[in-house]
């Protein structure tokens, strides 16, 4: 299983497994998220940082999906930019794998050199005109990439290898009215010391065996700030997780 990237105007196509789709991803993240200055430029480097992280394997897309604008050749060139940059190893060392993408890289920029884009009329990808809502430009204080919708994607026990090292952290998440399904408003973390995780399950309950975290049900906030000191707002909702160091 994999994705496509194509611009099939041109007849091309890069396929990509899903882990090198990651891969791709992870180091357009690290490129990207110090670098944009314009609403659609932010646009373009999230949906890298939140692409294929619960839907493996349908996750490309064709260049004229994207929701191009009457500024589309300052676009395409940021886009360059941002896959030179790449392409150039930025921010790898933050990196807790050696890639070998050089390969897709080099295809895609090949690519994108030669696609000619036009103004979209309308894409599913959204409308790039307007800003994204803030917290998805919050980014991670190790990584310095955009959390955007799913957290930061090298923090992701999940995506990322899993020898990685790993530490513990409670992300505390505001929504407009407190329930599960309404905007965020805002987050927090703090990186939670190793000795302290058994002290918090005795009270919070042990995770499931494959389960990457716990959240802290309102009946234990008052306990758990003890143990943690920080105070737990009773507003917002809490999750203890594991994340990649
Ligand atoms: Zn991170």
């Amino acid at each position: 299983m994999g994705n496509h990237f194509s611009a099939d105007a041109l007849g091309l196509d890069i396929y990509m497994t899903n882990s090198s789709t990651d891969v791709f991803c992870d180091v357009i993240a690290l490129a990207g998220s110090s670098m944009t200055r314009t609403v659609w430029q932010q646009h373009l480097v999230l949906h890298f940082c939140d692409l294929e992280r619960f839907r493996a394997g349908i996750s490309g897309f064709d260049l004229a999906e994207l929701p191009w604008t009457q500024d589309h050749q300052a676009e395409q060139d940021f886009f360059l930019v941002l896959l030179d940059r790449a392409n150039r190893r930025t921010g790898w060392e933050k990196l807790h794998y050696t890639p070998s993408i050089d390969y897709n890289l080099g295809a895609f920029i090949q690519m994108l050199t030669r696609f000619r884009p036009t103004p979209t009329i309308s894409s599913d990808f959204g409308n790039w005109t307007s800003a994204p809502k803030p917290y998805l430009l919050d980014r991670c204080l190790r990584h310095k990439v955009f959390r955007g919708e799913f957290g930061c994607r090298l923090c992701d026990t999940w995506t990322q290898p899993s020898d990685a090292p790993f530490v513990w952290e409670v992300t505390s998440t505001y929504t407009v009215d407190g329930t599960r399904n309404t905007e965020i408003i805002d987050r927090r973390i703090w990186q939670i010391p190793e000795g302290l995780i058994p002290r918090i399950f005795a009270i919070a309950g042990n995770p499931e065996r494959r389960a990457v975290g716990i959240s802290i049900e309102p009946q234990h906030l008052e306990a758990v700030s003890a143990i943690i000191q920080t105070p737990l707002d009773p507003q917002a909702r809490h999750w203890l997780g594991k994340a990649m160091d």
